[in-house]
């Protein structure tokens, strides 16, 4: 099958644009990226600052301080929205201070017509605006409004389906890195705005995903994960006999001390195949986010997701079957169109029956353009509210009593900086992705430690080294 990589003549074009920049630029300008939504967004805002960075920016965490601010947006949830264009608003009176300041806006939210048409008319000191299929063409874009300062919004997807190979990249932290391995997504789920802003799944080679992880594992990265809208179904644009389990175990070879985590995967496409590969590789950390959004048969057909409880349970009872330490997290949408008191009762009995280690829950939220947004009985605020309600205290519950298993135990702890909330302790997480803090020298970041467990709350385990 064909693949979809961009041609490299137009990545060298990128280049040049970033050279004439730099060339524009020999002051080394300051450039600010604000991210909102998931792993992926986050990933590409490393590319963005690669590529700002590769142009003469140095990147500031103050946006009073840049020169350059990006705003790299989400659209999942009504909420996200609101709050990048709120903070866009605030960045209104940093245009006043300073005329030359460039603002861009990017990402999923400003893939969709109605909110560019949006930020044209109501949000007048935003420079320039390019969706998902178009990040790669960030130096050329910038370059055109150093030169011009005309407002420019970049939507049409000219390359929509292409893979940009070989732009720099920004870690933003030297022990744990992204590695996309497929963009897009072709389910169609039928809450989800993501397949419209984000384009049709197309998977990136092998081989340069290989050569990617060998360079990380070269470089000392100590926690590698993998991302995709639905990493199950890598492969199947491209190959046809390789899957993400082949892919799983090609990684495998790779020597290096580092784990590998993936994220995310669709209960419909996880075979068991891909549970063996896991069982069997060290490397591959005993953890698996799957999400349910709802455990009623009913709604899942109603959303699109093409499974069944009973089938959704198989998965978990075969990943048990193989590793019994496997910790598990999972997505809930509350209060999808036509939910009645009965099936979210049987997401409930779901927590029960899974006890997960970790949930993610999000009222639902109407998205332009999708097939729920026009079903009948959409459900009332305080109907969600109350169910959120009632699952955030059962999900409680389940994790303050697998929490408090742990006091006693000894576990192997990544540790990632600072505690947020009390500064002269440390943070890290396990393999199955428990919050720890600990007492300990901060020369320990970005190393593996292992801590004894002596208390347990509801959000994290707290410890000591030994
Ligand atoms: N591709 C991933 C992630 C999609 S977005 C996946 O399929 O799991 C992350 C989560 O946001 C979804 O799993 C879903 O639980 C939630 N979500 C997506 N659209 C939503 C909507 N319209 N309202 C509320 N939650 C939504
Ligand atoms: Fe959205 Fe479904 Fe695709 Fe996930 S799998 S991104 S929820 S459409």
């Amino acid at each position: 099958m064909k693949d979809k990589i961009l041609a490299p003549e137009l990545i060298e074009r990128q280049y040049e644009y970033m050279a004439r920049v730099r060339e524009w630029n020999p002051d080394g300008l300051k450039v600010h990226v604000v991210t909102f939504g998931c792993q992926q967004n986050e990933a590409d805002s490393e590319r963005i600052t690669g590529m700002a960075v590769e142009m003469g920016y140095t990147v500031t965490e103050s946006v009073e301080d840049a020169d350059l601010i990006v705003i790299n947006t989400c659209a999942v949830r009504e909420h996200a929205e609101l709050k990048a264009l709120s903070i866009t608003g605030n960045f209104k009176h940093l245009k006043k201070k300073k005329k030359s300041l460039v603002i861009a806006m990017c990402g999923c939210m400003v893939s969709q017509e109605h909110r560019k048409d949006r930020i044209k008319h109501s949000y007048p000191y935003v420079d320039f605006v390019f969706g998902t299929t178009r990040l790669y063409t960030f130096p050329e874009i910038l370059f055109d409004c150093l030169i011009t300062r005309e407002r420019r919004f970049y939507l049409d997807a000219g390359d929509e389906g292409n893979i940009p190979e070989g732009l720099p990249v920004y870690r933003a932290s030297r022990f744990k890195a992204w590695v996309s391995i497929m963009y897009g997504c072709n389910n169609f789920c039928t809450y989800c705005v993501v397949p419209y802003v984000r384009g049709r799944e197309r998977s990136r080679r092998k081989e340069e995903i290989l050569k990617e992880i060998e360079a990380l594992a070269r470089d000392g990265y100590r926690e590698i994960t993998l991302l995709g809208q639905n990493v199950n179904s890598y492969g199947k644009d491209l190959y046809e006999c390789y899957d993400f389990a082949d892919l799983l175990s090609d990684i495998c070879k790779i020597e290096g001390n580092y784990q590998l985590r993936f994220m995310t995967s669709h209960p419909k496409d996880a075979s068991f195949k891909l549970i063996d590969v896991m069982a069997r590789e060290d490397k591959i950390a005993k953890f698996f986010h799957l999400p349910l959004q709802s455990g009623s048969d009913r709604v899942l057909t109603a959303m699109n997701r093409h499974y069944t409880r009973e089938h959704y349970l198989s998965l978990v009872r075969y990943m048990r079957e193989k590793m019994p330490e496997i910790s598990l997290s999972t997505d809930i949408i509350v209060g999808f169109p036509g939910e009645t008191e009965e099936e979210f009762c049987e997401t409930l009995s779901m927590l029960r029956e899974v006890r997960y280690d970790n949930i993610y829950s999000f009222l639902y939220s109407k998205r332009v353009g999708t097939r729920a947004a026009v079903m009948e009985d959409q459900i009332p605020d305080d109907v969600k509210a109350d169910r959120f309600e009632r699952l955030l205290a059962l999900q409680n519950e389940v994790n303050l009593s697998k929490n408090r298993e742990f006091v006693g135990k000894t576990l192997e702890i990544l540790v990632e900086g600072a505690s947020k909330t009390d500064k002269s302790r440390l943070t890290g997480r396990s393999e199955s992705n428990r919050l720890v803090h600990f007492s300990g020298d901060p020369s320990l970041i970005g190393k593996s430690v292992t801590v004894k467990i002596t208390e347990a709350d509801l959000h994290a385990l707290i410890g000591e080294l030994v």
